[in-house]
């Protein structure tokens, strides 16, 4: 029989579940109170629950809560989390010390399909989706780190390592959870998604009407680079990927963000620039440049300072909303794109790369 997974239940799943214990429904507030205000990672810990019924939950059910394998902080205060999952896989969460209140950034699948040429997350290839309760838990856990620290954690950014809109069936039940009263009770306007270009999945979103922020990792003004550097765009190229986006801001009335990494000599060019204020002109977005974060083993260099500046104000000219992103955690590999999987150690790291480069050896 499966275990049942306390963090995967909706409120009326907990109280059949209860229920099915022999209890009362009032007794799923209190679980849940449990669960997501004070984070108690044991049922034994529910002190306000019967004995017996504390017993009976150990016996029947998992809370769902992650063991923490290592923990590392950034001399800017960012907090890296690797968090070991059941099946012996692990995934990294980070905790972000903003101007504007704290932030958790979620993994959302065990490596990444995407292929992205410029990312660790996506080196070790695809290995499983994460589940809602997975994801729910990297929140919760982060919650409470910084709860002990005295600060309260203000939003969520779903851009730890995978696709989480090729994860669409453990995102829905995640933000289900995210947004629900009686669950993690947070504002989706203080959630936002980044995705690859996953466009069909954009306007799934999109329908749901809820006032998320997308965040789309553009990175290149046109196919035939993005198509390099992205795999995603061959099949999503931007005459879909676009159309889609502006979907999203119009059913939802949120402007989209497109996140532009800035990569030394390969997208950072004054043309590339006018290409991109060409291709976004008119459009209620705001485009966030990101110096590239050094990835050891890729082929790949961060832009001068002064391309930055100068990409910047050529977006500027063209009246584009453009901010240069604040660089946190490089020091401990938690910046964008540097998460990955260290639990199993540098050894298979060579041989997920040369996986990627189609010269695999034969052993997953
Ligand atoms: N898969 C989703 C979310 C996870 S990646 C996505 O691609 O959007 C989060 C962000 O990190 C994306 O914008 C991604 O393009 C960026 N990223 C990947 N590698 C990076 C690197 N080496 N330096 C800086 N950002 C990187
Ligand atoms: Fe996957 Fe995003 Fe990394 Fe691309 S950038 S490989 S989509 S995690």
């Amino acid at each position: 029989m499966k275990t049942t997974i306390a963090l995967a239940l909706t409120p009326a799943a907990m109280a059949g579940f209860l229920e099915g214990l022999g209890e009362p429904p009032y007794r799923a507030d209190q679980v849940l109170d449990w669960l997501y205000r004070k984070q108690a990672y044991n049922f034994s810990d529910m002190t306000n629950l019967p004995q017996g019924l504390r017993e009976k939950l150990q016996k029947e059910a998992k809370t769902g809560f992650l063991e923490l394998v290592k923990q590392q902080v950034s001399d800017d205060g960012t907090i890296k989390l690797l968090f070991a999952l059941g099946d012996g896989e692990s995934v990294e969460t980070v905790a972000l010390p903003y101007r504007t209140g704290h932030s958790v950034c979620v993994s959302t699948q065990v490596g990444c399909k995407m292929g992205c040429l410029f990312c660790a997350s996506g080196m070790p290839g695809f290995v499983r989706n994460l589940t809602a309760a997975e994801i729910m838990a990297q929140v919760l856990q982060v919650k409470k780190l910084l709860a002990a620290e005295g600060h309260a954690l203000k939003s969520m950014v779903l851009m730890g390592t995978g696709e989480p809109l090729d994860n669409w069936a453990a995102l829905l039940p995640f933000l289900n959870a995210v947004h629900d009263p009686a669950r993690l009770g947070m504002s989706l306007r203080h959630v936002t998604i980044s995705t690859s270009g996953v466009a069909p999945r954009i306007l799934d979103l999109a329908k749901l009407g809820w006032p998320l922020t997308l965040s789309v990792s553009l990175h290149a003004p046109n196919d035939k680079l993005r198509g390099k550097i992205m795999p995603v765009n061959r099949k999503y190229p931007l005459s879909v990927l676009l159309p889609a986006c502006w979907e999203f801001a119009e059913i939802t009335g949120r402007r989209v963000t497109f996140e532009y990494l800035l990569i030394d000599s390969l997208n950072d060019g004054e043309n590339q620039a006018r290409e991109l204020s060409g291709l976004l002109r008119g459009m209620q977005c705001h485009v966030n440049l990101i110096p590239l974060n050094a990835v050891p083993e890729l082929p790949f260099t961060p832009s001068k300072d002064a391309a930055v500046l100068r990409f910047q104000e050529i977006l500027r000219q063209n009246k584009i909303n453009v901010t240069v992103r604040r660089k946190l955690g490089a020091d401990i590999a938690a910046a964008c794109g540097q998460l990955r999987n260290t639990f199993r150690g540098s050894e298979q790291d060579g041989c997920r790369r040369d996986k990627r480069q189609g010269k695999s050896q034969g052993k997953k």
